[in-house]
């Protein structure tokens, strides 16, 4: 397949580098320029003769635009396949426009991080017509080791999302639970071994324990250098909740999350550490 691949930051780079081991790859990006694949002079110059263009974008806004400048460029019957997280209008409106030229639309956000991009085992969450997933499929399987059809164009956003809130209310609990068993006295040792097998388990306890020196290896055996920066977890949380706004939906955890997240990267010292490190900042805190 002819790839066009536009933005090549953090995730872009691997995954372009990646499929560039199997297919013809020309990538554009205004400021990175990763040595070892055919960059292109502009996005619209990388997507023509394409038959599947990947976007991989900071947000929605930047997506839209690049969106306006692509759609015209790419040849009829192409894919536009976004992997950017991006909320669930712009997605939409994207996947509307992409029609209207005679293109094909995938909303195909991932979760992984940059270890899952360089490594190829990235998990994308997938919105859009079955047959352009189909299409795209060899692709996924490059870049990644699951894909998943969720539905019409956008729901690969709402899948994120709403997993990521989840994710975001998880470590916040296991954090403060965390923190409440250091007051009471309980060996964290001991308060992994019951929770890790009990019903107060997930993701954020097993699998990206917070507490360093307990559990799988995970950012907080490094400092708190991320991993999944808290500044993202912002962002997709903040997503999450102009979702829930618009939809009417309510999500108080949600919104608790939310604006525990802007504190500790807005006021606090948050940014530039895992999402984790919530719970160093509840160590150190006393009930208001
Ligand atoms: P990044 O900032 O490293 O890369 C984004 C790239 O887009 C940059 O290189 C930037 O120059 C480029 N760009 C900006 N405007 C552009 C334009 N007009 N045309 C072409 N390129 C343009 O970000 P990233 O970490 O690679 O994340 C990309 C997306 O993946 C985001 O939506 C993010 O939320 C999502 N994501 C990131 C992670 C992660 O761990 N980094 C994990 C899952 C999902």
């Amino acid at each position: 397949m002819k790839i066009g691949f536009i933005g090549l930051g953090n995730m872009g780079a691997p995954m372009a580098a990646n499929l560039a081991r199997d297919h013809e790859v020309t990538g554009f990006d205004p400021v990175a320029q990763p040595t070892g694949l055919t960059l292109a002079p502009s996005a619209a110059a990388a997507a023509q003769d394409a038959d599947v263009v990947i976007t991989m974008l900071p947000d929605g806004n930047i997506l839209r635009t690049v969106a306006a400048e692509l759609h015209p460029a790419m040849k009829q019957g192409a894919i536009h396949l976004d992997c950017s997280t991006v909320d669930v209008d712009s997605a939409r409106t994207v996947a509307a426009q992409a029609i209207a030229h005679g293109l094909y639309a995938i909303d195909a956000p991932v979760s992984g991080g940059i270890g899952g991009a360089t490594n190829g085992t990235l998990t994308f969450m997938a919105g859009g017509p079955l047959p352009a997933f189909e299409t795209v499929a060899p692709l996924f399987a490059i870049m990644g080791q699951k894909a998943v059809h969720c539905g019409a164009a956008g729901n690969g956003q709402a899948a994120k999302i709403c997993n990521n809130m989840i994710l975001g209310v998880t470590m916040i609990a296991t954090c403060e639970a965390f923190a409440l068993a250091d007051k009471l006295g309980l060996d964290r040792q001991a308060m992994f071994d019951v929770v890790s097998t009990s019903s107060g388990a997930s993701w954020s306890m097993t699998s990206y324990c917070p507490a360093p020196g307990i559990g799988p290896v995970s950012p907080a055996d490094n400092g708190y250098q991320p991993g999944f920066a808290a500044e993202l977890m912002l962002k997709d949380l903040r997503l999450s909740q102009q979702a829930a706004e618009a939809a009417q939906a309510d999500t108080p955890l949600g919104q608790a999350a939310t604006a525990l997240y802007a504190r500790f990267v807005e006021t606090e010292d948050g940014r530039g550490k895992d999402f984790s490190a919530m719970l160093p900042r509840f160590e150190t805190r006393q009930r208001p």
